[in-house]
């Protein structure tokens, strides 16, 4: 329980000491002066709806959600148009109701916006890799900036066949061997997979094909600057990483919650970047 004229507001998984939502949102409120608290619950898929149900009592004036609640999150709030369209929510605020949205559509836009400003004057055609949840948040974005063809290619072909029956005719479901070929009118390359993560596979990927202008974005943040990063930038491609969309898509919340908008700086992605590099340095498991 929080003290009365402390906001508090907590991130819910299961697990959840992975999360840096606590380290970003305690920057701020420390930066911003905010008597408030940022904590982490631990709490396990039977106890979310209880838990969310007594969220007010407990002292809360939002929250975040992340894996595995993010879908149940969405059935039991009300829910805004883009956490519906991705299916998922992942930030709860009270406003009579409890509210929800869908923060990984700004975030990655947001982050594009502020790594390749006025990108979306030149995309007309982007390929995203993964058809997950993720996905889902980027193609709502894409579609919303008026990226008129979004080439979704998927290890498991049927999941990008039904975004497309999801989000309409701007989505062209191609098999993962395609990949290839999809990269020389691209305008925009996103990787919403796993791969290149912290132990998992890597993304077997060669850019060449990719035209000069063409704008990279990985989702993946740990390791900041994944395999395909650092190929793109050896290309002399503009970038976006999956650290500034990570941060970016925590200012709604924080806004929400605490009633102040707060700035993604350099500092702040300095202080996440240290946090996140032990992480990034483990050695994959030996399978
Ligand atoms: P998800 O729903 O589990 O989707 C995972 C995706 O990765 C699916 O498309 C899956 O393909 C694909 N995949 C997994 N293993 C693969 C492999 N070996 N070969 C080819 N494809 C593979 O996960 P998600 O929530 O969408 O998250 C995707 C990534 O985005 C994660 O790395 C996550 O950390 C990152 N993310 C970052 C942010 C951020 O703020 N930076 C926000 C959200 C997510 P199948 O359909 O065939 O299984």
């Amino acid at each position: 329980m929080t003290a009365a004229n402390v906001r508090a507001a907590c991130v819910i998984g299961w697990p959840v000491e992975h999360s840096r939502s606590p380290l970003i949102h305690n920057y701020w409120l420390k930066h911003h002066g905010i008597a408030g608290e940022y904590r982490r619950e631990a709490v396990p898929p039977d106890d979310f709806a209880d838990f969310l149900g007594s969220l007010a009592a407990r002292g809360y004036v939002g929250a975040n959600v992340t894996v595995p609640h993010k879908e149940a999150a969405l059935a039991l709030s009300e829910p805004d148009e883009r956490a519906r369209a991705v299916g998922a929510a992942n930030t709860l605020w009270f406003d009579g109701v409890l509210r929800s949205t869908n923060t990984d559509v700004e975030g990655f836009l947001r982050n594009l916006d502020a790594c390749a400003p006025k990108w979306d004057r030149d995309v007309s055609n982007a390929v995203l890799l993964g058809a997950g949840g993720a996905a889902r948040a980027v193609i709502y974005g894409l579609i919303t900036r008026g990226v008129g063809r979004i080439v979704v290619l998927n290890r498991t072909f049927g999941r990008a066949e039904l975004l497309q029956q999801i989000f309409g005719a701007r989505i062209q479901a191609a098999r993962w061997e395609e990949l290839y070929s999809t990269l020389a009118d691209a305008a925009l390359l996103v990787n919403a997979t796993t791969l290149g993560m912290r132990s998992k596979p890597q993304l077997a990927i060669n850019l060449a094909r990719l035209p000069s202008q063409a704008i990279v974005a990985d989702l993946v943040y740990v390791p900041v600057e994944t395999p395909l990063i650092a190929q793109a930038k050896r290309r002399g491609l503009r970038c976006a990483d999956g650290l500034g969309m990570l941060l970016h898509q925590a200012v709604r919340g924080f806004a929400l919650w605490f009633g102040t908008t707060p700035e993604v700086t350099p500092e702040l992605r300095a202080l996440v970047e240290a946090d996140l590099a032990p992480a990034a340095a483990e050695r994959p498991p030996v399978t």
